[in-house]
């Protein structure tokens, strides 16, 4: 008979988030660790669409936190970390019009105290910086010198090759199709041929989280994938634009930065859907191309180069999901990542692997993460609330 398999730790999911919990997990010690992927591919999903920018500015307190966290690492990695530095900083500028501009000035000392480092800057030293950007009512730019891209594959070998060397095994090709529930807790993962045991399973199934979740009947946690496209194009021909920062404009939704050579674009689109492999449409290019023309109209195209889509998926109050299931022992919660899951991945890795290794973490107020924030609306205990009640 086939030996049982058995790890300390199931990882279901080998994206970004399931490989940076695999190799904070190694640097702990805990190296009976199995990751799971479905594709037959790393980075086949949200991990392989992205932008790959880091840019720490954020509105939401919860993931701005985690940015800053995660920009440390990036900036002053383990020495061994990878073959290549995984951050280069060619500067983010974030736009504003004047509204915008006095709210953030407001908010400057409360940025710096949380550990933000940034110029603000004037619409004239903002057009010094990009001449292409016209933005007639520009109050002001947010540059954050330090933040820019990210090697987004040489991060995900790295984390999963420590992850490896700490004794982890990640099996691709294989698909959770089912939890296996024993005594009132999640005991191990159902796959295709076998059943595997564990200790402790993980759900960083990025769009997939819900599903996952619902095979552990656990806490009902609301997690909505959507839709974020980038294209590519050439950029303006008598310009040097290589040496551009990376421009955000909130109040056109687009954001723009040199891409080997090219330009690449977002058109900012959050339209939400189901877990899938999504691509953009036709109308969502054509009216980002029209906002840009208000922005920096010498880089409309003529044309597009080459386009695709991923998923960015959100708890309801766009924070993560990190932590023990509140109402299903065995099972953990790595979701919810949003639109900087590669970049805040050093922070909310090393949080999670505290965790679980000793059900606290000194690094972060963990209960901004915990997914017992959301209200009870597991069925069970929907059906058991009503019981009591009645
Ligand atoms: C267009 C775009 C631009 C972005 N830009 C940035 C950026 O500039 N900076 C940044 O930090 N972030 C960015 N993001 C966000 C970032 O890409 C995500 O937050 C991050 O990749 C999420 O990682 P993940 O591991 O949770 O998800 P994924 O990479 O999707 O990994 C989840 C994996 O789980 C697997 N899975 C699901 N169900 C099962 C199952 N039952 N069994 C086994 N495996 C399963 C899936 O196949 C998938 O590979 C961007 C996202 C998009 C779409």
């Amino acid at each position: 008979m086939a030996k049982r398999q058995q790890f300390d730790v199931i990882i279901v999911g080998g994206g970004i988030a399931g490989a940076s919990l695999a190799y904070f997990l190694g640097q702990a010690g805990i190296g009976k660790v199995l990751i799971l992927e479905r594709e037959n591919q790393l980075a086949a999903h949200s991990t392989g669409r992205s932008a790959a920018s880091i840019s720490e500015y954020d509105e939401n307190d919860v993931v701005l936190d985690l940015k800053i966290l995660g920009s440390r690492f990036w900036r002053r990695p383990p020495e061994d970390f990878a073959d290549h530095p995984p951050l280069t900083s060619v500067g983010v500028l974030s736009l504003f019009d004047v509204a915008g501009f006095e709210k953030l000035e407001g908010r400057e000392g409360e940025l710096r105290a949380r550990g933000l480092e940034f110029e603000l800057m004037r619409p004239d030293a903002v057009r010094a910086k990009v001449p292409a950007l016209t933005f007639p009512g520009m109050g002001g730019a947010l540059y954050a010198p330090q933040d820019g891209r990210l090697d987004v594959h040489g991060i995900l070998q790295a984390y999963l090759r420590h992850a490896r060397a700490g004794g982890a095994q990640m099996e691709l090709g294989a698909e959770v199709l089912g939890l296996v529930h024993s005594q009132g807790r999640i005991s191990g993962v159902r796959l295709r041929d076998r059943e595997v045991e564990a200790g402790l399973v993980v759900n960083a199934a990025g769009a997939w989280a819900s599903t996952v979740g619902q095979m552990a009947e656990a806490r009902a946690v609301e997690l909505q994938p959507k839709r974020r496209s980038l294209f590519t194009f050439a950029g303006p021909a008598d310009v040097e634009f290589g040496n551009w920062p990376m421009v955000w404009s909130d109040p056109h939704e687009v954001y723009f930065v040199p891409e080997a050579g090219e330009m690449m674009l977002s058109p900012m689109d959050q339209v939400a859907m189901g877990p899938c492999d999504p691509s953009p449409d036709d109308e969502t290019i054509a009216a980002s191309l029209e906002r840009l023309s208000e922005l920096a109209p010498s880089l409309v195209p003529r044309s597009i180069r080459s386009r695709w889509s991923g998923l960015r998926t959100f708890a309801v109050d766009g924070a993560p999901v990190i932590g023990p299931d509140p109402d299903r022992k065995g099972f953990f919660w790595l979701a919810g990542q949003g639109g900087a899951g590669i970049e805040t991945s050093p922070a909310y890795g090393q949080i999670a692997a505290d965790l679980i290794v000793s059900g606290r973490s000194s690094r972060f107020e963990v209960s901004r993460l915990a997914p017992d924030r959301f209200p009870v609306t597991n069925a069970a205990e929907t059906l058991a609330m009503a019981r009591d009640s009645g």
